[in-house]
């Protein structure tokens, strides 16, 4: 018998993982890891198997804002303690044009955290980064030292192997079923096998509810998301070497500059939002759209955006699209409460950037479980399952 089974080793569950490890004994971490050949998958999924996820301190939310703080100033011992490298500071620049206060709330929250941020113009912009193509009307905000990206896949390797380090076990199943029984809680997986626990935490993401592993309903928004890459050739490396993380207020695209896959090769990622993206809620929705290439019009528009912004980008040969999942809850923050007092707690909802949070949701997700005090700045309120 386990003291907490964690259902779910993604960002957040990897991340509440490691923390119950240093909270107590008995932790297991219980869920698959990343299928070799996903078109023979028959099996779950995960937002996090790529190369890049953007983490800064900025946020319109003081909220995210907070625990995105909290997050980041936690890797380097979680980098130190796993030996495990996940994170570039490689810096942030948000771009607006006239009519968007995004930026301006987004530096609001970050600058009382300590978010090294300044304005720029768009001659500063073309000064301080010749490869955009910036109009007149734009303007940027810069946020240099912790901001930057990590690699989710090793974020979650290194949150496994300090967990494991620190007592806990894993066990690398999906869960099937989780149920309650006298004394504890059961957690049956897709290959039949029954591991028991005093208390079980379910991080499983996007897939949460359509795996029916929520007793209680969370009425999670699932999407599909589509991403571009560019392929980066040794002609482009020097002119983008400088190039920060980026998000576009107006059309609430993201770009990561050109990170190493596992491939070999360096790609530079472009996601954008849209709600003509695909509503996922049957387990054949999620398998279907995780081994299609998705949207052939975002995938179109996307290279163009880009193409528009960076214009060296025209000289890419080689782009391709990615599938990825993003989960919405009605409060716009991960649901961190009981579904089962005391037994069966959530841990769910990255909202489509639970990434550069996750280290802190896995925390309050883990002191929860474990029974401790809350003694966190935002409220134990605004992370409860709607009445
Ligand atoms: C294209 C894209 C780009 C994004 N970019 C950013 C970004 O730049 N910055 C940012 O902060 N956030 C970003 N996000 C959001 C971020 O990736 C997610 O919010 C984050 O991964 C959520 O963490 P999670 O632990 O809830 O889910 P996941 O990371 O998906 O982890 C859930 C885990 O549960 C496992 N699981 C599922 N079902 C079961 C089961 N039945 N049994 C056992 N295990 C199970 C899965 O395999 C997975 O490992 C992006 C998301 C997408 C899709």
């Amino acid at each position: 018998m386990h003291k907490v089974i964690v259902v779910g080793r993604g960002l957040i569950g990897s991340a509440a993982g490691r923390h119950l490890a240093g909270l107590m004994e008995g932790v297991a971490l219980l869920g698959p890891d990343e299928p070799a050949d996903r078109a023979a998958h028959t099996g779950v999924f995960a937002s996090h198997y790529d190369e890049g996820r953007m983490t800064r301190f900025v946020d319109p939310d003081p909220v995210w804002a907070v625990t995105a703080k909290r997050s980041i100033e936690r890797y380097a011992e979680i980098e130190a303690e796993s030996g495990i490298r996940f994170f570039t500071p490689s810096g942030y620049l948000g771009l607006s044009g006239p009519g968007s206060d995004y930026l301006e709330r987004a530096e609001a929250s970050g600058r009382p955290l300590g978010a090294r941020t300044e304005w720029l113009d768009a001659p500063a912009i073309r000064q301080r980064f010749p490869f955009l193509n910036v109009t007149d009307d734009k303007h940027g905000l810069h946020e240099t030292g912790l901001a930057g990206h990590i690699s989710p896949r090793a974020m979650v390797a290194a949150q496994c192997a300090v967990a494991t380090k620190r007592g806990a076990m894993i066990i690398a199943e999906e869960a099937a079923a989780i149920r309650l029984v006298s004394g504890g809680v059961e957690v049956e997986t897709a290959g039949g096998a029954v591991h028991r626990a005093e208390r079980v935490l379910v991080a499983a993401g996007a897939f949460t509810e359509a795996w029916g592993l929520s007793a209680k309903a969370l009425n999670l928004r699932v999407f599909g998301r589509t991403v571009t890459l560019a392929r980066i050739e040794v002609d482009l490396v020097g002119e983008l070497a400088a190039m920060p993380t980026m998000g576009h207020a107006e059309s609430g695209a993201y770009i990561l500059p050109p990170i190493r896959y596992p491939d070999g090769q360096l790609y530079l990622k472009i996601g954008i939002g849209s709600t003509d993206d695909a509503d996922l809620r049957s387990r054949d929705d999620f398998s279907r759209w995780f081994k299609s290439s998705g949207s052939a019009d975002n995938r179109r528009d996307f290279q163009a955006f880009l193409t528009d912004l960076i214009p060296g980008l025209a000289r890419v040969s080689h782009w391709h699209t990615d599938t990825c999942a993003v989960a919405w809850t009605s409060t716009g923050y991960p649901h961190i409460d009981w579904v089962e007092d005391g037994r069966i707690a959530v841990a769910v909802g990255g909202n489509g950037k639970g990434a550069k949070s996750a280290d802190d949701w896995g925390w309050l997700a883990a002191r929860l479980v474990a029974g401790e005090d809350w003694d966190h700045p935002v409220s134990r309120d605004k992370l409860r399952l709607p009445a």
